[in-house]
């Protein structure tokens, strides 16, 4: 676990400085705004979706905690050009993950680079921040408003 330890901070610290597709993303198809008020984390998920259902681009926007914006940097890169269903999938996984056993082998079958946010089990407090972008941008292709189509 030691290594993936120094894998986690060393990951979230990269993303948190230098975060992946952040920025608005102009045509967007769906948008959701995210808060979580236990930390005060604040993130706007934007995506560009595909006839057929495709993640074809996805930025974000926001202000938070280091882990909040390592997450959804990560997340952008682990859904983009992904079928709605994987992208699902893959947030179960990712859920399954950060609020398994700490005390148990984390279980990281399928969930690739998220597997850093193995080290979030340790931190029930940080949960919301790692979830907070998958949350919004579920919201945000399940309800989200329309927003710019063309
Ligand atoms: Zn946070």
């Amino acid at each position: 676990m030691s290594e993936l330890r120094e894998l986690y901070q060393t990951t979230i610290l990269d993303h948190n400085k230098q975060p992946r597709n952040f920025r608005s993303l102009d045509p967007s198809s769906h948008e959701a705004d995210g808060h979580n008020p236990l930390c005060g984390d604040q993130v706007t998920v934007q995506v560009r979706l595909s006839a057929d259902g495709t993640v074809e681009d996805i930025g974000f926007q926001g202000s938070g905690c280091a882990i909040s914006t390592a997450s959804a940097s990560m997340m952008t890169e682990a859904v983009k050009g992904k079928p709605l269903a994987d992208v699902h999938a893959l947030f179960d996984r990712f859920h399954d993950l950060v609020t398994s056993d700490p005390t148990e082998e984390p279980d990281l079958d399928g969930v690739g680079k998220l597997m850093v946010f193995a080290g979030v089990r340790e931190f029930p407090m940080r949960v919301k921040c790692a979830t907070l972008a998958w949350h919004t941008l579920k919201s945000a292709v399940e309800d989200g408003r329309t927003a710019r189509t063309e």
